[in-house]
């Protein structure tokens, strides 16, 4: 029993706790970067919200909106020299995972110009990265409070991510209210993004007291918004929408502690090569990783399905339905991914059961083909 854990930053939740509370900027410096994705950043407001304080502040930005879903390293370096060349003190990112991971990867790049981009994942650098804001405007991720980036090798194309106590925000605003402008598509593929989470780490062989609470917890809550969306096909109220916030920093506070498994590994190569969003592409295998958890941890299974009312026939549908994959590969393709996974894979490891790169390629071949 333990409950070991590592999570600094400060996290500040709720309706406007920008507004009310971005006097904290006014430590860490007197010039920032703002890095942002595409236009979301502008919808929902975010981004007007923070220039008036860095304004009201005398705090003088650049902004960086060059960040595209599951962010590349070359963007990402390129973002790091402008901040450095701006003489940036700190970086603050608003967004989904994307824009949050990449502004993790942009702080570490900013303070170190001798890394190359593909660098990063070496992990060896002298400067600590500039000191870190992050402002979410999703409700899946949970990067406000994990020490993970994940990233697209832009020489691979694959993604992959890197982990650490460098890799946390100094402090995280979690204002619901800018994820009232996600399309429904968006707010479902996020949900399950926070399902896959909750799911993965509380049946992990890495889990511990700690992330269980927080996983169950997750699952408590983002499981009513997904039966939710599954039978009312409609975006949810202002009070669903804040629990969905909530549920999903409960997961990044699971995976914080745990990581993730196999479904992530495995989704990562439908995002990759067929672009389906990353949420809806780790809870494809969201079904049978808790088909394995049912058989190897039955006490655990039974736990949980009568914590959220459900049993594996009912998530399996919701999650199915709501997933939505319609791919086809071939036998060859499988094979081929296969090659990726041939040891030292952390999220099979911590899979329960005896999960290897066949196991993967069985799973494949089952639900795709
Ligand atoms: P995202 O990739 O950041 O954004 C997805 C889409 O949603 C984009 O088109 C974005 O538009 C839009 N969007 C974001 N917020 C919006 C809002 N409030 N209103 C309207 N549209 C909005 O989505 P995500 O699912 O949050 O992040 C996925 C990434 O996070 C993946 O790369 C995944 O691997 C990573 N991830 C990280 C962790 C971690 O611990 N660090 C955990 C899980 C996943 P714009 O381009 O205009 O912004
Ligand atoms: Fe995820």
């Amino acid at each position: 029993m333990n409950i070991n854990s590592f999570m600094p930053a400060e996290v500040i939740s709720g309706k406007n706790c920008f507004n009310d509370n971005y006097d904290k900027l006014a430590s860490l410096g007197k010039k920032c970067m703002i890095v942002t994705g595409g236009s979301s950043a502008e919808k929902c407001g975010a981004i007007n919200d923070v220039k008036a304080a860095l304004r009201k502040l005398s705090i003088n930005y650049t902004v960086f909106n060059g960040i595209t879903e599951n962010p590349y390293t070359a963007d990402c370096f390129r973002a790091g020299e402008e901040a450095r060349e701006f003489g940036a003190d700190f970086i603050i990112g608003i967004g989904g995972g994307s824009p949050l991971d990449a502004s993790k990867a942009i702080a570490i790049y900013a303070s170190n110009p001798e890394l190359k981009h593909d660098d990063i994942y070496l992990r060896k650098y002298s400067c600590k990265p500039l000191p870190l804001v992050l402002i979410g405007t999703t409700s899946g991720t949970g990067s406000e409070v994990t020490g993970v980036s994940v990233l697209t090798n832009s020489n691979t194309g694959m993604k992959k991510s890197i982990s650490g106590h460098d890799c946390y925000s100094q402090i995280s605003y979690c204002d619901y209210t800018y994820t009232k402008t996600m399309p429904y598509s968006v707010t479902v593929s996020t949900a399950l993004d926070a399902f896959a989470h909750g799911s993965e780490s509380y049946f992990s062989e890495a889990a511990n007291e700690l992330s269980e609470i927080y996983a169950l917890r997750s699952m408590k809550i983002v499981w009513e918004g997904l039966k939710y969306f599954y039978e009312t096909k409609s975006l949810p109220d202002e009070e669903l929408r804040e629990k969905m916030y909530i549920g999903s920093l409960f997961g990044g506070l699971a995976i914080n502690i745990t990581g993730t498994c196999f479904p992530h590994t495995v989704g990562y190569i439908l995002t990759e090569d067929y672009n389906i969003p990353h949420g809806r592409a780790c809870a494809a295998f969201t079904p049978e990783y808790l088909k394995i958890a049912a058989e190897n941890c039955p006490e655990k299974s039974d736990s949980l399905f009568k914590l959220l009312n459900a049993d594996l026939d009912k998530i399996t549908e919701v999650v199915t339905a709501l997933a939505d994959i319609k791919i086809k590969m071939t036998s060859d393709e499988i094979k081929n991914y296969g090659k990726r996974w041939t040891s030292g894979i952390k999220n099979f490891s911590r899979t329960p059961g005896n999960f290897t790169g066949e196991t993967a390629e069985k799973i494949l071949t089952k639900y795709i083909k």
